[in-house]
């Protein structure tokens, strides 16, 4: 096969992001994304929330915070130009007790911080003219927010890409990645790509091809440390997998929510808590909880990779996050195997819910980085190293950011090829 100037190995949202961005600054370069399974997009990319981030949560100043507002603008121009749905309907954060009012006005803060316009807090009664069926002793309106079906923003991304020239190797596992010594090629060599092949290269081997490239990315979301091992990075630090577990409201009982209602996060727990969230095609989830999977791609409680799970207990870092967040690591797993303890989550926020409302629905894993000491990794992380572009840590908002990380890692592909 002839050489490519670039291989992504993932086509989820960030790979395929990544992909166009490449792309559109520069039509010409050719571009192969490799993707174990039969479609793109089947793993985080299809399996969130849905929600269009604002990026009031975020630390000012870092990659997460400053991708989400850029991405944000860039996501919602990209789906007025393409036909894809998406709606902004706002969402509340709800102080249910005098102990969160603290909590909710730091979010408050950091959201005038990260420069949110309109976001205010609101009493108890605007709280329900906003929700009726919320129960609040304070919230906070983000009038921002937004959902989508990013499945669908992802599938839009691959059409686009292959369209104009782009190729997708679905069923392709990258499982060796090696530079290799070549000879030079010239820059008008008969097959035309845009930029000199180089004196060295990529190859990847997937289970039956070889792949050949100038640079090689690696945006593989759930296995994106192994892939950046196999790159000769060794970066101190382990994917832990994640399910996160939603129920849905009964047709008959929608009329419970209308937007998206969230708690105030859990300061010492890395993660948003149980909410609602209305689907961009209908419907309402409630959810996703957090608990650690067994499988990387553990969608069911009984999913169980020995190997995998094995090597998620054997490293210190979740060692030490075991031992950090087990009472609310303890709480969340009983919330997934009891309903009742569920529902009673949902309760705060909304009193009325019981479990008669809500069936148990769908779960996705998220891939959360964490190092050895036992941190997981508040920011994306992306490493390079020569020919190389390791996308180590994309948790949420990157599905809302997608646009802007996928920016910030073509560009730093091209300056490593401008570089040559
Ligand atoms: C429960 C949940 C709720 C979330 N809610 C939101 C939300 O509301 N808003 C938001 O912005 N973000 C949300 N996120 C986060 C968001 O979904 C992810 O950050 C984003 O989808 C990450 O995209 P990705 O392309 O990095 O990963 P993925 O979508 O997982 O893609 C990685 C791809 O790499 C492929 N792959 C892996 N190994 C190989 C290999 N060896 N060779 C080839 N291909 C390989 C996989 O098959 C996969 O398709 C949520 C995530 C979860 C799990």
């Amino acid at each position: 096969m002839r050489p490519h100037d670039i291989v992504i190995a993932g086509g989820g949202i960030v790979g395929l992001a990544t992909a166009l961005q490449l792309q559109r600054r520069n039509p010409r370069l050719r571009i192969a994304i490799l993707e174990k399974e039969k479609l793109v997009a089947a793993h985080q990319s299809s399996h969130n929330s849905g929600v269009i981030h604002s990026g009031i949560y975020y630390k000012p100043g870092s990659l997460r915070a400053t991708n989400c507002k850029r991405g944000y603008d860039l996501l919602l121009r990209f789906c007025r130009e393409n036909g894809v749905s998406f709606e902004i309907c706002g969402k509340i954060i709800v102080a249910t007790a005098e102990g969160e009012r603290e909590q909710l006005d730091k979010i408050y803060r950091r959201g005038i911080e990260n420069g949110l316009r309109g976001i205010r807090k609101i009493s108890p009664e605007e709280a329900r003219e906003i929700e009726p069926h919320v129960r609040a002793v304070e919230a906070v309106w983000v009038p921002q927010a937004g959902i989508v079906d990013y499945g669908e923003v992802a599938r839009k991304y691959a059409e686009i890409f292959q369209k104009n020239g782009g190729e997708i190797f679905t069923g392709q596992k990258a499982k060796a990645v090696s530079i290799v010594r070549r000879n030079a090629v010239p820059a008008t060599h008969a097959g035309g790509t845009a930029f000199r092949h180089m004196n060295d290269g990529v190859v990847v081997q997937t289970q039956n091809q070889e792949f050949e490239a100038n640079i090689f990315v690696n945006c593989a979301g759930l296995y994106s440390d192994k892939i950046a091992r196999l790159t000769g990075e060794k970066p101190d630090l382990q994917i832990l997998p994640f399910r996160g577990e939603y129920y849905e409201l009964k047709p008959a009982s929608q009329h419970l929510v209308r937007n998206l209602i969230y708690p105030v996060p859990n300061p010492n727990f890395p993660f948003l808590g149980v909410h609602f969230t209305r689907m961009i095609h209908g419907g309402i989830e409630a959810g996703p909880n957090a608990v650690l999977a067994f499988q990387r791609e553990g969608y069911s409680r009984w999913d169980l990779n020995i190997k995998e799970l094995a090597e998620t207990l054997a490293f210190p870092g979740f060692q030490k996050i075991a031992r950090k967040y087990w009472r609310d690591g303890w709480a969340e797993m009983l919330r997934s195997y009891s309903k009742r303890r569920f529902v009673l989550a949902l309760q705060r926020l909304v009193p009325e819910i019981s479990a008669e409302d809500v069936i148990p629905g769908r779960s996705g894993v998220r891939a959360m980085a964490c190092d050895r000491a036992g941190n997981l990794l508040d920011d994306f992380l992306i490493l390079t190293r020569p020919r190389i572009v390791n996308v180590c840590n994309a948790p949420s908002p990157a599905a809302t950011a997608s646009l802007a990380v996928g920016e910030t890692v073509a560009e730093r592909v091209l300056e490593m090829m401008n570089d040559e």
